[in-house]
């Protein structure tokens, strides 16, 4: 059979907010467990939820980033589930009212882009976190509910992925999405990002879908991309000796590299979900939704061809320049200090991005202005290009201005032609057989002349 591999996934992006969603306790990663607990958040007899505004404006941004038709009423429900890691015995969530439908996001695979349709974004609560001493005699489990009620979006995409690297890229373009949005940090170490991966296969050509696998909580790019290849191979596997494809909800083991099942079909939960009694529905007028569409910053792709198209950049440089929001904006900075882009880039591009190495770019001393101004020093004259090479190492880490240190270092380029004039001939003459090649045609010679002349000089 010649298998054709149809993915959707679901993300979770936990929101940019100081605060969880219905409560006022902090969100901020790593403090002792349960440091960051109240009675709202523990679900608590009596205790009633209070809507998060920042909360509703970063989901409606990310909504819109996406394209997304927007509702004018969303309504929250309980979906209703026991697990130790949820005190309430309910989640808070949207079901058939959430706040967007209808999106898409574009990817590129394989040189071709591909626009993967979003069925819906919806806002919810996180669970907390069990956490398990492992193996040893008289093992417990524990509770860790500061994550419980942090604030989260879900993204449902369409099944419209076809290969385990499309879903791969379709949950990095999203990442770089919610960041240039400012919605979600996208870190997915600390568990600001997870998907869960929906995989059938079904016969090459074939209309229908084949029975789906949900592949739960992935937490890398990596595990997406291997938890879906083992589970095609799975199931081809199943399929070829005769049997068909159960529909389950499986995890992926990242240790053994196998993904296990979970629970089936026939377990699979009835959440009995109903409208929230607690919340009234959330109202997103036409100027609220307006405004906020209005704000939206630049995005990747619009980004993309615009440093194409207005300032001149190549295809791949534009690409490696918007990867990451912060990037780009260090890019514009340096521009708006010295419009030289195609320079800036360079530098950017072959200096600054290859000495940094993924550190963060706000570590790094050197500001965006302070390379516009290196680059105004070679533009002009003042440096030749090896002197900044140099020069660029050592700035990177003092933060002194270009200018300042040039000075202060005399590195300035000799350009006063009586000042030279020594340098040449002393060169000249003590590399006569040089000379005399250049004079009998070998004009390549020049350079190798140049060059000696530049050493001299001291790059100057
Ligand atoms: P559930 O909560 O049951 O997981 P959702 O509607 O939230 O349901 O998500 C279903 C996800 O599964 C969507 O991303 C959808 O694109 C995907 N999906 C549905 N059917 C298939 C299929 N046959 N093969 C692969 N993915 C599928
Ligand atoms: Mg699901
Ligand atoms: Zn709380």
């Amino acid at each position: 059979m010649n298998v054709e591999v149809v993915i959707g996934l679901e993300v979770h992006a936990q929101l940019r907010t100081a605060s969880k969603l219905f409560c006022g306790c902090s969100t901020a990663f790593g403090a002792a467990p349960n440091a960051q607990t109240c009675e709202i958040c523990l679900g608590m007899p009596g205790s009633l939820p209070a809507l998060n505004a920042q909360a509703v404006r970063l989901a409606v941004r990310a909504s819109q980033g996406l394209g997304c038709e927007m509702a004018s009423r969303a309504q929250w429900a309980r979906k209703n589930y026991f697990y130790p890691d949820l005190p309430k015995g309910y989640q808070i969530t949207q079901d058939i009212h959430p706040i967007a439908l209808k999106g898409s996001l574009e990817i590129v695979v394989d040189g071709q882009p591909q626009r993967v349709r979003i069925t819906r974004v919806h806002m919810e609560e996180d669970a907390g976190k069990n956490v398990h001493d492992d193996g040893v005699p008289g093992a417990r489990s524990y509770v860790d509910f500061n994550r419980g009620g942090t604030a989260l979006i879900e993204i449902v995409s369409e099944p419209d992925l076809r290969s385990s690297a499309a879903a791969a890229t379709y949950l990095k373009t999203l990442r770089q999405m919610l960041r240039y949005l400012d919605v979600c940090d996208g870190n997915m170490e600390e568990g600001s990002l997870r998907c869960d991966a929906n995989v059938s296969i079904r016969e090459a050509g074939s209309t229908t879908l084949g029975t789906r696998v949900e592949l739960k909580n992935i937490n890398s790019f990596r595990f997406v991309q291997a938890a879906i290849d083992y589970e095609v191979e799975r199931q081809t596997q199943v399929l070829a000796s005769g049997g068909k494809v159960e529909q389950q909800t499986r995890t992926y083991d990242s240790q053994a590299k196998t993904t296990r099942a979970m629970r089936s079909k026939e377990e699979a939960h009835d959440y009995r979900y109903f409208p929230e009694p607690d919340l009234p529905d959330l109202l997103l007028t036409d100027a609220f939704l307006a405004q906020s569409l209005a704000s939206l910053p630049e995005l990747p792709q619009a980004k993309q061809r615009r440093y194409v198209a207005q300032l001149g950049l190549s295809d791949y440089d534009a690409k490696v320049l918007i990867e990451d929001a912060e990037v780009a904006q260090y890019f514009e900075a340096a521009v708006a200090a010295h419009p030289n882009a195609k320079a800036v880039a360079n530098w950017i591009i072959n200096e600054l991005l290859r000495e940094i190495k993924g550190r963060p770019l706000d570590q790094i001393k050197l500001r965006a202005p302070q390379l516009g101004e290196l680059v105004a020093l070679i533009d002009v004259g003042d440096i030749s290009g090896k002197v900044a090479k140099d020069l660029f190492a050592e700035l990177l880490n003092s933060g002194e201005a270009p200018r300042a240190a040039v000075a202060r270092l005399g590195l300035a380029q000799v350009s006063d032609a009586s000042a030279l004039a020594p340098l040449v001939s002393s060169v000249l003459a003590a590399n006569a057989e040089s000379v005399a090649k250049y004079r009998a045609g070998r004009t390549d010679i020049l350079g190798f002349l140049v060059g000696l002349i530049m050493k001299q000089s001291g790059g100057k």
